[in-house]
Formats: structure tokens, C-alpha cells, sequence
């Protein structure tokens, strides 16, 4: 290559480096994942989320059964209307590798997936992302998940960055409560090293509960977080959009029941 077009190449490379990473968000940052039902905790701590500017991907079970009475009003009044993701996470919370040992996986739609799904869209969510309960599921299941959600999330105790416009699309993000015994060192430690390679972490709980020191773990967390200049995302941000493109066009949106006829 002579050396005039060696140069214009590598002045065209910093011109398109320099306009994508204009383009692109900030690139450090945290997601939180919160899976159940617990609402009333992330209600109590209302004040102290909005003044974080947290943003979180909450994984509802039971939506059919409303178990909670103010299960719907906070979902709809403060959840949503704050803007934070609302995922699925089965309508009855029931093991799928365990379920799948003496039944199909259309079965499996039937009862765990379509019920509250179709309950949850046509109450107005837009559902794209799905947390197995108790992290379980098989490889079968996961394959056929792809033409149903975006982010499969699955349980895991070892670092796993991210980055925006990546194809991944298995979450394994880090326990935080308190019973899955992952120290607060290797939390930080892991927190560093986000920092340091400037990357996207991720986490996950059940509660945010004084009497379960989770709430004063994810507090402290956050501060630190906040200090460092994450910036806090949620999940579907991090949606590539070349994959959501097909994502979408071969989405489903149940509507309607026995929706496997279709399959
Ligand atoms: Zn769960």
C-alpha cells in the first residue's frame, strides 16, 4: 500500500472512531435485576431509588394470581411510570428443568409462559426479556426462548461483563442477596474491575429489605456505584439493535390463548 493511501486509511478510521463514540452512550455502567414480587421493599425505598437515578429491570411472577393489592398500582404507577423495565418471570414460578423432565416444552408455554404473558401485554407492557426461576433451564428451552425474548437470564456466580452492541443475549448477572454468601470483597472487587476495563455490570436480588441487610448492601453499592460515575441502565438498553431487528420481526405478542397453535 503506498503510503498516501496508508494515510487517508488511517485518518478515516479515527474520523469514524471519533463520530461512533460520539454516538454511543457512556459505556460504564450497571444494570439491577430484581426477580418476584416484592414490591412493597422497593416501594419503601422509593425516595432513595428515585434520588439515585436508578433505573431497574423488575422479573414479575404471579402476575395472574395479583396476589399483593398494591401489586398493580405500583406496577403502573410508579414502576412503569418511572420507567423502569418490566420483565417476565413465569406466571407460576416453576422450575423448567424440572417441569421438562416429564413434560414438552409446548406444555411448558401453556402453563408458564402464556398466562401471565398475555395477561402482562395486554395490561400495556411491552415484556422482551425473561428470568428463569431458580436460574434453571435447559439448552433446549433456551434455543427455543430466542424467538420469545431477547434476554434470557440465568443464575451465575462468576463475573460476566458487558458492553453496548454485543450479541449476547444470556444474562448471568451477580446474587447480591445476602443468603447466596458472596462477600462484599469480591462484589467491589468485581465493581473495580467494571471500572477499570469500562464495561457494564450487572446484579440481581429478591428483596430490598433491612432485615435482610440487602437493602443496606444495595445501598452501599449504589453510593459506590454513583461515586465511580456508572451510569445505570436497564437491561433492554443493552439490546443490540441489528439483533432486535430480527428479534422483532419474528416477536410474539400473545393476545390470545392456546397461542401454540400457531407455532
Ligand atoms: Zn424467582
Amino acid at each position: 500500500m503506498n503510503i498516501r493511501l496508508l494515510t487517508i486509511s488511517v485518518l478515516l478510521l479515527i474520523f469514524t472512531f471519533r463520530l461512533s463514540a460520539q454516538n454511543s452512550p457512556a459505556t460504564r455502567g450497571a444494570v439491577f435485576m430484581i426477580d418476584d414480587y416484592y414490591f412493597e421493599t422497593f416501594y419503601n425505598h422509593y425516595d432513595y431509588i428515585q434520588s439515585t437515578g436508578l433505573k431497574m429491570t423488575y422479573f414479575v411472577c404471579y402476575y395472574p394470581r395479583d396476589v399483593y393489592i398494591p401489586y398493580k398500582y405500583i406496577l403502573a404507577n410508579i414502576f412503569d411510570a418511572d420507567n423502569h423495565e418490566l420483565g417476565f418471570h413465569g406466571s407460576y414460578h416453576i422450575k423448567s428443568s424440572f417441569f421438562l423432565t416429564e413434560n414438552t416444552i409446548p406444555s411448558y408455554m401453556n402453563f408458564e409462559i402464556f398466562p401471565g404473558l398475555m395477561l402482562m401485554t395486554s395490561d400495556g407492557y411491552d415484556i422482551s426479556d425473561f428470568s428463569y426461576p431458580y436460574g434453571a433451564a435447559t439448552p433446549n428451552l433456551i434455543n427455543f426462548f430466542y424467538k420469545y425474548f431477547y434476554f434470557q437470564k440465568l443464575g451465575s456466580t462468576r463475573l460476566t461483563l458487558y458492553s453496548f452492541n454485543e450479541p449476547k443475549q444470556i444474562m448471568s448477572p451477580i446474587p447480591t442477596d445476602e443468603n447466596y454468601n458472596i462477600s462484599d470483597e469480591v462484589i467491589y472487587n468485581d465493581i473495580d474491575e467494571a471500572y477499570e476495563k469500562n464495561k457494564i455490570i450487572a446484579f440481581y436480588g429478591h428483596q430490598l429489605h433491612d432485615a435482610k441487610v440487602t437493602f443496606t448492601r444495595f445501598r452501599s453499592m449504589f453510593d459506590t456505584l454513583k461515586a465511580k460515575q456508572f451510569h445505570f441502565y436497564r437491561l433492554d438498553d443493552l439490546q443490540n439493535p441489528q439483533l432486535q431487528k430480527s428479534f422483532l420481526k419474528t416477536e410474539f405478542r400473545p393476545t390470545k390463548m392456546n397461542p401454540l397453535d400457531s407455532i
